[in-house]
């Protein structure tokens, strides 16, 4: 059994409100099967934790101290601690890097970073990683602290993105891939071995062509794994297999 899936959906954020079923039942017709839904707020947990109650098999959830709030970190630590030893986090994310938004607390988005991983190792759990304008960093620290985990909306060179997938490390691609000017995007999925691919939205962001601009969310996938799939020179139908096995090993790695 082959289907498409979405591996970092911030789907009940509140742009969805209003049309969650609908949203759901057009990815269902789209034939996404399964959905990562990302929490970056406490506030986002329980309507994501009953969807997984739900459906575990379709619906995974990861909660994470973005790094964009990392500077009030200590505020809400306890509670992230709490929070990933729920069964119903599968994943400890998203963390990471953002020099793009923020870029004078570098120390503290380190230290936050990597006090994470150390969290979820604790717990069992692989990571998603947001890295933005912090790839040289983000390897770094990701090399000193191997776990399993994503590179969530990849984008930086196809050399980097070989040096993560040598650290066990899958790269996942949504909606920027499919615009005409990137070539970077395409050559970094080209680089890697496919068994390290996984597809996203990152929903309500980065609409894939040809919806860009507009809301984005997870019944878009096809077109984002078309073009994963014609980069790797694989069918649509090989492609989405390759994913899914990616997707399902991401959920049961070994993370001691
Ligand atoms: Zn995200």
């Amino acid at each position: 059994m082959t289907y498409y899936l979405d591996s970092h959906a911030h789907i009940i954020s509140e742009e969805f409100e209003q049309d969650l079923d609908e949203l759901l039942e057009r990815a269902e017709q789209a034939d996404v099967k399964r959905i990562m839904i990302m929490c970056t707020s406490e506030a986002e947990i329980d309507k994501a934790f009953s969807l997984v109650d739900s459906d575990p098999f379709r619906f995974a959830c990861a909660y994470g101290i973005h790094p964009e709030d990392a500077n009030d970190w200590q505020g809400k630590w306890d509670r992230f601690c709490e929070i990933i030893r729920d069964p119903r986090i599968a994943c400890v994310g998203e963390i990471g890097l953002d020099y793009y938004w923020v870029k004078d607390n570098k120390p503290v988005q380190r230290e936050l970073f990597i006090r994470q991983i150390k969290e979820a190792r604790a717990v069992h759990k692989p990571i998603l990683v947001h890295s933005r304008d912090a790839i040289q960093d983000t390897y770094d620290i990701m090399k000193a602290h191997l776990i399993p985990g994503v590179m969530h909306c990849y984008s930086g060179s196809a050399e980097m993105a070989v040096e993560f997938t040598k650290l066990g490390y899958y790269l996942a691609f949504g909606g920027a891939i499919t615009f005409k000017n990137s070539r970077h995007s395409k050559a970094a999925a080209a680089a890697v071995d496919p068994r390290f691919l996984l597809s996203e939205t990152d929903c309500p962001y980065m609409s894939p062509e040809p919806f860009r601009g507009r809301r984005n969310e997870p019944s878009n996938i096809p077109h984002i794994v078309k073009v994963i799939a014609e980069v790797c020179g694989r069918s649509v139908e090989e492609m989405k297999e390759i994913i899914a096995q990616n997707y399902d090993r991401l959920l049961h790695e070994e993370v001691l």
